[in-house]
């Protein structure tokens, strides 16, 4: 295996090739942040990385010319796990949101690719197995379609003169126009755009200068007419790509709510995939710093309930929040909605369709589907081992079903 400082040439284009992914290892596009960056030697390759990632998705890294050049685990849809590099093309912004390390006027060492040397530095670390996948953003600069065309130039020479055919996520930006949208979703797996608050009302507390509807909610709602209206043959890979957003958590100061709302509204109208929650740490050198960290627990909270949202036939009106707005910290979602809602209406297991059973805490989407298959074949579950053999968390369903009418025996868990 060749050693990746061959492929990356220079010191400098490691040190910038170092700054630009940490910036964008800010994002927590394509799945589980994880705390901590584990090591892995010169020239992993992507079945070496996997091996190297805990089962929760811990990011690894390279080391080349003693900079550590994040890894990061990505989660596909159907959730497959590949080694991405996410990197910017640059560091510089022209923009000046409030919370954010790259904005304009901040004193901080800036780096710039050029679409034609970042595409050779990334086909040089894809070539040799290290990764599987590119995610790609940047800072603005000279407007939105401008920094737009710089982001599709990379893809292009990526796509066409390179012959790169693994994963592509691109970064739509604020104000870019409705041909390079168009274009976006002809060259990646994946397009996001950052709507970082849940309405215009708490953007303007954190970017004052971004424009909720026209240069955010704008894309998103292209984003989902071109899948209508075009064929998806003319997407890469014959099919048009996934879209996802991202919130920026406790700094607005918006309510879970308001950010959940937003959330089911774009599941439903817009087609949006996955929402990202980044809980707030204050930047130092922004106006935000004295502004407290938010809780980590409430990110956590807010995936729980975009999944119930998003896979469990949940609604809005189904959770339980605080009065302040706010999903309670200290329980599960789904555990809150079974305490009030089936505690004295269980569910019965062999006689429930799939939106009942998926209620119950333990039961998620596979095990609604084993239980369904084991009755269908007769080998319906009678008792908790049943259940688990089935996929399901029997001790965490227990006090919220029957079986054939009784209740399971189990034992409650002492907190
Ligand atoms: S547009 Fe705003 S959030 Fe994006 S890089 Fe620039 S300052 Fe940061």
């Amino acid at each position: 295996m060749q050693n990746v400082c061959a492929i990356l040439e220079a010191v400098e284009t490691v040190d910038k090739l170092a700054m630009a992914c940490a910036g964008a290892g800010l994002e927590s596009a394509e799945g589980p942040a994880g705390p901590g960056t584990a090591r892995a030697p010169h020239g992993s390759t992507a079945a070496q990385l996997r091996r190297r990632f805990g089962p929760d998705g811990v990011p690894a890294a390279v080391t080349v010319n003693g900079r550590s050049i994040p890894i990061e685990l990505a989660v596909m849809p159907g959730g497959r796990r590949i080694p991405l590099l996410k990197t910017m093309l640059t560091t510089a912004c022209e923009r000046d949101c409030l919370y954010c390390p790259f904005r304009a006027g901040r004193n901080a060492r800036r780096v710039t690719f050029r679409p034609e040397e970042l595409a050779r530095v990334f086909d040089g670390v894809y070539r040799r197995g290290i990764v599987d996948g590119l995610f790609l953003t940047t800072g603005m600069f000279g407007g939105g379609a401008n920094t737009q065309n710089r982001l599709l130039d990379t893809a292009e020479i990526l796509r066409s003169r390179m012959g790169y055919r693994g994963y592509l996520h691109l970064k739509i930006m604020p104000g870019a126009e409705r041909g390079q949208v168009d274009r976006a979703m002809e060259l990646a797996d994946r397009v996001s755009v950052n709507l970082e608050a849940p309405n215009p009302e708490r953007l303007a507390v954190l970017a004052p200068h971004k424009g909720f509807d026209e240069e955010l909610l704008a894309p998103l709602r292209w984003i989902d007419q071109i899948r209508r209206e075009r064929p998806p043959q003319q997407g890469w890979r014959g099919r048009w790509p996934s879209s996802t957003t991202q919130f920026v958590v406790g700094a607005a100061p918006e309510t879970d709510v308001e950010l959940l709302q937003t959330t089911a509204w774009l599941l439903r109208n817009l087609h949006v995939t996955r929402s990202y929650f980044m809980a707030f740490d204050p930047v130092p050198g922004t106006p935000l710093e004295n502004r407290p960290a938010e809780d980590p627990v409430r990110e956590h909270r807010l995936y729980q309930a975009f999944f119930l949202l998003r896979d469990y036939g949940f609604d809005l009106e189904d959770l339980s929040f605080q009065p302040d707005g706010r999903l309670p910290l200290e329980r599960d979602p789904k555990q809150a909605y079974a305490q009030a809602a089936l505690s004295g209406h269980p569910i019965e297991v062999n006689r429930a369709d799939r939106t009942e059973l998926l209620r119950v805490p333990g039961i998620g989407p596979r095990g609604a589907d084993a239980i369904l298959r084991a009755r269908r074949l007769g080998t319906h579950p009678r008792d908790l081992q049943d259940l688990h053999r089935l996929g399901v968390l029997g001790e965490r369903a227990a006090p919220y079903i029957t079986l054939d009418g009784r209740r399971p025996r189990y034992q409650p868990r002492l907190l």
